[in-house]
């Protein structure tokens, strides 16, 4: 759990959230890590709140990338410039993220009911 969020989804995947120890983090040479095949995203737990928000950020653009089935030799480099700048414009612009939410979640919750009533066969 982070952020209190046990997983996120990201396109047909759930990724579990788990924090990562701070000891771990050194052993591993990186602050957090996002693997598709244990569907498990870590994030250095001994971080500041804020920079915990950022390689969050940067570890589901990389579920993201494999998501969308691209390779890119670079993409270390790109996840991570993306990942900051994403960061500060969530923090930028937190009323707007409040307000895609309220957009997009009603239409994913009525798509849900829709697929639940042609099930039941209604
Ligand atoms: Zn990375």
């Amino acid at each position: 759990m982070i952020f209190g969020v046990i997983e996120v989804k990201v396109g047909h995947r759930r990724y579990a959230l788990t924090p990562l120890s701070h000891r771990e983090a050194q052993e591993i040479e990186a602050h957090g890590d996002c693997s598709f095949l244990s569907g498990r995203i870590r994030v250095d737990e001994g971080l500041p709140q804020d920079a915990q928000a950022e390689v969050l950020v940067h570890e589901v653009l990389h579920a993201l990338v494999e998501d969308a089935g691209v390779e890119w030799e670079d993409e270390e480099h790109i996840v991570t410039v993306l990942g900051r700048r994403l960061a500060a414009f969530i923090a930028d612009n937190a009323g707007l993220m409040w307000r895609l939410a309220e957009v997009l979640v009603p239409v994913t919750m009525q798509d849900f009911e829709d697929c639940i009533r042609e099930g039941d066969g209604r």
